[in-house]
């Protein structure tokens, strides 16, 4: 497969007269995105494509990141992705021979798009990732993300690849790190990532989930904490606190890395979340995370994963709770990072 065209993706979109990589003009960007990439649905579906794009205009028109924050990532490589998927799931991904009940489970039709879409948000993660661990800031964000439901040789609930076990996966192979942690917040199991791992003591896998949602079946993270339907602010963070004091116990290895699916679907007003949460409470969910993370000097990746809306009007509301924890994560890191190395000017470690 290395010699396939396909297999290092096509060239990225990123000549748009910004400040090359070399030079002491380069960006160094903190925000990756993808929203490009988009892919052929049909009317109705209820994927809202749409946020990804909002997302970021509103976090250039907020002023929370500056043009030169932000960068498209190049694709994802067959060799990147076959470090998690089976050679034989690349190749039907990549070849439109998914059968109709795989297409199913993915949620999406099969088409050269998703294909692209797909491996361009494996490499935004895995970018944002190499990001943080060069800091400062030691975060950086990927603007969509956290398909944590691709399983090595099958994809579902709007997973192709799994963004979150490549990048890893890459980051070990390089050497880059050792340790891995995932701090699942989406409101569905992390299940993908969650049987990936399953049998992996370098990585250790927390998942908050709704216990009656998707998927039914539920896979093994190391912790997983399962919610109530209708669960709210106070609970949840009770939960979350305790778990993040688990995962991050001095008994364990500390992480190299931190990777945190900030889900919006816990949201009260999301479609598909069964939860109560309010968005002053997913901002307490935010800072929490990144607080305790930040705290033991750990880099950080954020995805934003799920979060949908009931209705296309409401892609504001859930693109605004995006871009909360984007602004929020940003503000903790950049508090915490050294102050002599100012963004945007030349890279230096702290
Ligand atoms: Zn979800």
């Amino acid at each position: 497969m290395p010699s396939d065209p396909i297999a290092t993706g096509q060239p990225a979109p990123r000549d748009r007269g910004e400040p090359g990589a070399t030079g002491a003009s380069a960006s160094r960007p903190v925000a990756f995105f993808t929203d490009r990439f988009v892919l052929p649905l049909p009317e109705r579906h209820r994927f809202p494509m749409l946020k990804y794009r909002r997302l970021r205009e509103r976090l250039l028109a907020d002023g929370v990141l500056r043009a030169d924050d932000l960068a498209e990532p190049p694709a994802a490589s067959d060799e990147q992705l076959a470090l998690v998927h089976t050679t034989d799931y690349l190749r039907r991904v990549r070849e439109g021979r998914l059968d109709a009940g795989e297409i199913r489970r993915i949620g999406f039709p099969w088409s050269p798009e998703l294909v692209e879409r797909s491996r361009r948000s494996v490499g935004a993660t895995l970018a944002a990732a190499r990001r943080a661990l060069e800091g400062p800031p030691r975060l950086a964000v990927n603007l969509a993300g956290g398909t944590h439901h691709a399983f090595p040789g099958r994809g579902e609930g709007f997973c192709v690849f799994n963004d979150v076990a490549v990048a890893i996966r890459v980051l070990q192979g390089e050497g880059a790190i050792v340790r891995a942690l995932v701090v699942d917040c989406d409101v569905h199991q992390g299940n993908g990532t969650a049987s990936i791992f399953e049998h992996d003591d370098s990585v250790f896998t927390l998942s908050l989930h709704g216990r009656r949602n998707f998927p039914l079946l539920k896979e093994r993270s190391d912790l997983d904490v399962e919610l109530e339907d209708g669960v709210g602010d106070e609970q949840y963070l009770d939960a979350l606190a305790r778990a993040l004091d688990v995962a991050l116990s001095p008994s364990r290895p500390p992480p190299d890395l931190a990777i945190y699916l900030a889900g919006a679907d816990p949201y009260r007003g999301d479609r598909l979340g069964r939860l109560d949460l309010s968005a002053a409470g997913l901002e307490r969910r935010d800072r929490l995370v990144v607080r305790r993370l930040v705290g033991v000097g750990v880099p950080i990746v954020v995805t934003m994963a799920g979060g949908y809306s009931p209705d296309p009007g409401a892609v504001e509301e859930l693109s605004a709770i995006h871009a909360n924890t984007v602004r929020v994560a940003l503000e903790i890191a950049t508090a915490s990072a050294p102050r002599r190395a100012p963004r945007g000017g030349a890279a230096k470690a702290p």
